[in-house]
């Protein structure tokens, strides 16, 4: 029986008393976190129903300097306008919130306020905002970042670039950025020939290691041969779009048949006979639909490997989370308009 019972001086004891006191401690802060979340919801939810339709500018700046409800209170019902697309809603609500007084959230508001302004395309404003916040505490990486995001859509990549050197200073990473936003730079530039462009590009591709599909996509476009000359094969899966449009005169046959993933996308898409299989489902049904009157062909979408965000169109810096060079290519099997167009006009002729 005495084994049973553990004795209050042995250490176990002592831990496992330890252990109970977590559990309540987090058991409870747990339940009252949900309890005054319900609450605040609830006094929203009956805040709101006094409202057939949106308070107008007036009532919002009474209801606001009222203090009926608090200014978090505020803050998430402005989020919910924005989530909703009303942005003008929410930036009364957080202009409203600055005009009071003594008010507790004066950083977190200008924040948002900057946000969205980013966000519904006044980046002048934004600009403004996040310059104010800056001024007070220079040290925010978050509105360092999105001074820089609104630099970056203004096309000011000089000003954008400047950004850098205080957010390294605050240990951010910045490699990503600085490699875009030079590579942007060039690609905008207006005193660059096409051919003086697509060599500094490949200069930063050479010295960062980033942003391949943004570089080769241009490389591709304006000098193939040129592209294939310095093109590392082992990236070419990432690349498979931008390869699978390319004109068949284009291709670079040694470097193609040196390499089994472009000897089987070739071999699919019907330029070379070099792959009788591929590993890649929908190459391998290609290759084996190649001799049939099937017109099938590749549909590309793109996915941000940061956020999952999916976009029909390729990008460099994904326009919901803001990561750079996160683009995830994928691809279905489609029916191939193109060719049962071309071959319904040849069979009129
Ligand atoms: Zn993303």
């Amino acid at each position: 029986m005495n084994n049973f019972f553990i004795d209050f001086r042995d250490p176990l004891f002592s831990i496992i008393i330890f252990f109970a006191i977590i559990f309540i401690i987090s058991f409870s802060s747990y339940w009252w976190g949900r309890y005054k979340t319900k609450e605040e919801s609830k006094d929203l939810d009956k805040f709101l129903k006094q409202f057939r339709t949106l308070p107008s500018k007036d009532e919002l700046k009474t209801l606001i300097s009222s203090g009926e409800l608090s200014e978090k209170s505020w803050l998430i019902l402005a989020n919910s306008y924005s989530k909703d697309g009303d942005f003008e809603k929410a930036i009364e609500i957080y202009h409203e919130i600055l005009n009071l007084q003594n008010n507790t959230t004066k950083k977190e508001t200008m924040f948002l306020l900057g946000k969205i302004y980013f966000k519904a395309g006044f980046l002048e404003r934004a600009q403004k905002v996040f310059l104010e916040i800056l001024r007070t505490s220079p040290r925010s990486p978050h509105a360092l970042h999105y001074l820089l995001l609104v630099y970056e859509y203004m096309r000011d990549y000089k000003m954008a670039l400047e950004v850098l050197e205080p957010l390294e200073q605050l240990n951010e990473e910045i490699d990503k950025d600085n490699a875009y936003l030079k590579s942007l730079a060039l690609l905008n530039s207006t005193e660059l020939s096409t051919q003086e462009k697509a060599d500094e590009l490949l200069k930063i591709h050479e010295t960062s290691h980033k942003l391949t599909y943004m570089i080769f996509e241009y490389l591709f476009r304006v000098n193939p041969k040129q592209a294939w000359e310095n093109f590392d094969a082992s990236r070419s899966e990432l690349l498979t779009d931008i390869l699978w449009s390319l004109d068949s005169q284009n291709l670079d046959l040694d470097i193609i048949s040196k390499n089994s993933y472009l000897r089987e996308l070739y071999s699919a898409r019907g330029d070379i006979d070099l792959a009788d299989e591929s590993s890649v489902f929908e190459l391998n049904l290609l290759i084996n639909l190649k001799n049939t009157n099937a017109n099938a062909t590749l549909n590309f979408e793109y996915m941000c490997s940061n956020c999952k965000q999916r976009y029909p169109f390729a990008f460099n810096r994904c326009s919901s989370c803001h990561a750079i060079d996160t683009i995830d290519v994928q691809w279905r099997l489609t029916q191939d308009y193109h060719k049962d167009y071309s071959e319904e006009n040849n069979s009129f002729q």
